[in-house]
């Protein structure tokens, strides 16, 4: 195989988390009994008037702000014009050119393996409205729901020619943006419901040369995982056809996630004409510095900033900040355990081990639980004074969970401080060595494994409040003196 270089271009499409369609006030939802969220509006019928929706235009315009871009202070709306069933009006409402899209020429960085970032080129986000769906009939041929049919749809476009070159960076393209639109909470990002989804088009060239090779689009990409194996199983498809001297087809491909594999859908024919021109029934939009300087100055953290913040001011490892930051309500409830004076290293391993563990098997997330914030700093300033041991701890922890008391009260109730004086450990092993002399004498003949059961035994007789650190300490001395 000889040396390929692969250009790998993003179009995304994301619907909108408002309540109401973009132009009527039919709910927008997932799923239902088909045809049952239309009206007049969304079905095209003649002599119905789109009124656009605010919240959905807001969006877009914070959407456009956090990925850098440059604002059209004025835009309008387009008809993108082509017929098929799934679009009842026989165009779609739409947005062209290069400087009228509500946000253009921006940029995402994307974090790279050596901790560095690459910066991938934005050229458009636009705003339009999403088709109806096609279905198949279980009696035999097609029927069109209209229920999606209107719902705002923001299209993410990155820049020509393209920064992408490969699957990986693709997928931690797609990451970023996802948690960046959930983050804005402008799109629940659920890839498995089409509320995210995603076209590469990736081409192939050899090393060392600059014109771009012909270009392949994949559809039906419904997962991460199906972003990145699609893009490497594109490039080693395309490479084989170079290879073999044949050449690659400008086409439409699909993907199978069984498979693992692409599949010619169509050939790309010359570029659609689709005449687009200004929507007559919409009136331009327009904004003030004001207001898109208001909408800037409100936008929330993004991931990678909170990674960056995490991991270089809280010394947390990689991989718990991205546990944490993969949910910003997880990430906001950690954020406050820390404000209120929590050690951010012992809040994140409590937040990851017992109380996820505890929130997963009940399928409940931090806000349904009775443990507040306020309740692990606690039990972590427990802990660091040496009032309870770690293993006291856990117990403390899961009658929190249950009750919603306070870890102190709870520590107080139960008796179960931490025992650090050595006068109330001294007796507790001499009891022990007392009661298992055949194991002191293995010790000294010399097996020195055994002393981990005598330290069992210790903290078991405790009922696990002796302090380990000290029960080692003077296991050492005594076992000397026998
Ligand atoms: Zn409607």
């Amino acid at each position: 195989m000889a040396n390929y270089v692969c250009s790998v271009g993003m179009e995304v499409h994301a619907e909108l988390a408002t309540k109401s369609k973009m132009f009527c006030r039919c709910q927008v939802a997932f799923g239902g009994e088909p045809n049952t969220r239309t009206c007049p509006v969304c079905l095209g019928l003649p002599g119905a008037l789109p009124v656009p929706n605010r919240a959905a235009i807001e969006m877009v315009l914070k959407t456009a702000l956090a990925l850098n871009c440059k604002i059209a202070m004025n835009s309008i709306f387009h008809r993108k014009n082509y017929f098929y069933p799934d679009l009842p009006k026989g165009y779609q409402v739409s947005q062209y050119g290069e400087e009228n899209p509500l946000g253009y020429h921006g940029y995402l960085d994307i974090p790279t393996a050596d901790g560095g970032t690459k910066r991938i080129g934005i050229r458009r986000v636009h705003l339009e409205e999403d088709t109806g769906k096609l279905m198949h009939l279980p009696t035999g041929g097609s029927g069109v729901d209209y229920n999606r049919a209107g719902t705002p749809l923001m299209e993410i476009v990155t820049d020509f020619p393209p920064d992408i070159s490969n699957g990986d960076e693709a997928k931690e393209y797609m990451t970023q943006l996802r948690q960046i639109l959930i983050y804005l909470g402008v799109c629940d990002g659920k890839m498995e419901e089409g509320s995210m989804r995603c076209e590469p088009n990736i081409s192939i060239r050899a090393f060392g040369t600059d014109e771009l090779g012909t270009k392949t689009e994949l559809k039906n990409l419904n997962s991460f995982r199906s972003v990145q194996m699609g893009i490497a199983f594109e490039v080693r498809r395309q490479a084989a056809v170079l290879d073999a001297g044949e050449k690659v087809l400008q086409e439409t491909r699909g993907w199978n996630e069984q498979r693992e594999s692409s599949f010619a859908m169509r050939l790309k024919e010359a570029e659609n004409d689709y005449r687009y021109f200004p929507c007559p029934d919409l009136v331009p939009m327009q904004f003030t510095e004001e207001y898109i300087e208001s909408l800037r100055a409100n936008l929330p953290e993004l991931p990678l900033a909170k990674f960056r913040r995490y991991t270089d001011d809280y010394g947390l490892s990689e991989y718990d900040a991205n546990l944490l930051i993969s949910d910003v309500k997880w990430a906001n409830w950690f954020e406050e355990a820390v404000n209120q004076g929590g050690d951010p290293k012992s809040i994140c391993n409590w937040m990851s081990s017992d109380f996820a563990k505890m929130l997963n098997e009940e399928g409940k997330s931090a806000a349904d639980s009775k443990i507040t914030p306020k309740h692990l700093v606690e039990l972590t300033k427990l802990i660091a004074d040496g009032t309870i041991s770690g293993k006291i701890a856990k117990k403390v922890f899961a009658d929190a969970y249950q009750t919603g008391k306070m870890p102190g009260d709870l520590v107080k109730e139960s008796g179960a401080t931490q025992i650090t004086d050595d006068s109330a450990i001294k007796p507790i092993i001499v009891e022990v060595l007392a009661a298992n002399p055949e194991v002191v004498e293995r010790y000294k003949s010399g097996q020195q494994s055994v002393k981990g059961f005598l330290v069992g035994q210790i903290m078991k007789q405790s009922q696990g409040r002796a302090n380990p650190g000290i029960v080692n300490k003077l296991l050492d001395e005594l076992l000397q003196e026998v």
